[in-house]
């Protein structure tokens, strides 16, 4: 029913390694159009560079509005010295701790290059510094040139963008790493679900959004354009279940099936989805668990207040170290996640 294990792993695999930070999406976009386009009526692209793919149904049924976005969390070059370091502020959420000695990948004009994110040695620190935490400001990127110039001739300049460099893993039979889960791999379920529902009656309105990490900005013009009667946000959410965390604080665990929002920072889940979520899973025994932490925000933050307002939910895949340079994920909660979405949406259509 759902595409093959394989089929899934091909898919996230590919996704995850594309780059495409906020504003510059146009790898990850083609590669979404590329496996989309032949399970949709439609596919358009916006001014923003959303990717809006339609499939129609019987027109009795509700428009339903999937969405995931494409953007990752990234950096953007705003300085670079006369001996070629290169100076960056962060788009999206990424702790500066977690940026120390991680390695980049920043577009040039004519080639991706590979940098190195450095700060002061630690052996040349004073006491009192070693003591502080390192922040943005004490950062740089080695790209390996010894000069402005170098820099610029490796096509690199101010408002370059860049990712982290990490290449996508099969960790052990259900476990996968790669960068960027957040959200590829709720594209890779909105592709999953085109895909499995090509020929139902049901209305489906997909949004591969644009720049979700700097503020929900894609798909609060796409809401606009697709008027639908109720959405979800598709998304890779943080998983909480490591050493030093309590349970309640978690968050969501690995294994434990898709978490469904019942409210974070940017929406309160619509009633009405939410109890479709839960009976969806109940009555097709597929394994859930909540968010359990009222934080974050989604695209559905935007969608839900869109004109009138639409009813909107968000239904996740836990991953451990979201906007980090590695995260992990349970592949069985990406399947469990695109059946409980596809036993949502027959649900829903009928009520
Ligand atoms: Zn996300």
């Amino acid at each position: 029913m759902i595409a093959s294990k394989d089929d899934l792993i091909r898919l996230l695999k590919a996704f995850s390694n594309a780059f495409g930070p906020p504003g510059h999406e146009e790898e990850i976009r083609k590669l979404v159009i590329e496996e989309v386009r032949p399970y949709s009526d439609e596919v358009y692209v916006d001014s923003l560079g959303n990717v809006i793919i339609t499939k129609r149904g019987n027109s009795k049924f509700p428009k339903i509005m999937l969405d995931a976005h494409m953007d990752e969390v990234g950096i953007i070059v705003t300085h670079i010295d006369s001996k070629g370091f290169i100076r960056f502020h962060t788009l999206g959420g990424i702790d500066p701790r977690s940026l120390y000695a991680q390695k980049v990948i920043i577009k040039g004009k004519k080639a991706k290059i590979q940098g190195f994110i450095g700060a002061k040695p630690p052996h040349l620190m004073s006491q009192e510094e070693s003591k502080k935490v390192i922040g943005l400001t004490d950062l740089f990127i080695d790209v390996g040139a010894s000069s402005k110039d170098e820099v610029l001739d490796m096509g690199i300049e101010i408002g370059s963008v860049g990712t982290f460099d990490t290449q996508f893993k099969i960790l052990t039979q259900n476990r996968v790493s790669g960068k960027a889960f957040d959200d590829r791999v709720g594209l890779v379920v909105l592709v999953s679900l085109f895909k499995i529902l090509k020929d139902s009656d049901y209305n489906l309105v997909g949004n591969a959004a644009v720049q979700e990490e700097v503020g929900l900005r894609g798909a609060r013009v796409a809401a606009w354009r697709i008027e639908p009667d109720l959405a979800l946000a598709l998304e890779g959410t943080a998983a909480g279940d490591v050493p030093g965390t309590p349970e309640h604080l978690s968050s969501t665990s690995l294994g434990r099936g898709p978490a469904i929002t019942i409210a974070d920072r940017s929406v309160i889940t619509h009633p009405k989805i939410l109890q479709t979520l839960i009976n969806a899973a109940k009555e097709s025994s597929i394994p859930y668990q909540f968010k359990k932490m009222i934080v974050g925000g989604t695209d559905a933050g935007a969608i839900h207040l869109t004109k009138s307002g639409v009813p909107s939910g968000v239904v996740s895949v836990p991953c451990r170290y979201i906007h980090g340079p590695v995260s992990i994920l349970d592949l069985r909660d990406l399947e469990n996640t695109i059946k409980l979405v596809k036993y949502f949406i027959e649900k829903i259509s009928l009520i």
